[in-house]
């Protein structure tokens, strides 16, 4: 099993656990962004949000709010961040999908990385065809 998080559900590697159900798994992140930044994951490996069935994206939505809850009350927080990040070139280091809970304060400087372009009118337009044609 080369996988970390499989091998954290296994008991293989050691983990803070803070949420755990027959399915879920939430435990406190190795290198946290802030403190108290949390993983929670399906026990189950799937590699990204578009491999994991749809049944478990409901279970972990379901849990997700209460483990945010205790997090933000856990920790002080006066809000969060939820990222998840699909594929290496989002971001993606461990191929287990994984939601970061990352509690935030006001003023406590981080920053998301992500810049937006000015509007171009056109270029939405056209693209919001492509989305809706691949929906299709
Ligand atoms: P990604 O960059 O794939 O979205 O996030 C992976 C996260 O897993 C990182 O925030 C990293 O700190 C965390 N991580 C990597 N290895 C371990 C580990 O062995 N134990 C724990 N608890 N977290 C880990
Ligand atoms: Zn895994």
């Amino acid at each position: 099993m080369d996988c970390i998080f499989c091998r954290i559900v296994a008991g293989e590697l050691p983990a803070h656990k803070v949420y755990e159900d027959a399915d879920l798994l939430a435990f406190m992140d190795i290198q946290p962004i802030t403190r108290g930044h949390v993983l929670l994951i399906p026990k189950q490996h799937h590699a990204t949000l578009l491999d994991t069935p749809a049944h478990m994206l409901a279970k972990i939505t379901a849990a997700l709010p209460e483990v945010c809850h205790a997090v933000t009350r856990g920790t002080g927080a006066e809000g969060f961040n939820i990222l998840q990040s699909n594929g290496a070139c989002a971001g993606q280091v461990v191929g287990h999908i994984h939601f970061h809970i990352v509690p935030r304060k006001t003023g406590d400087g981080i920053g998301l990385g992500f810049r937006h372009h000015p509007p171009v009118k056109d270029d939405l337009a056209r693209t919001a065809q492509d989305i809706r044609s691949a929906l299709a």
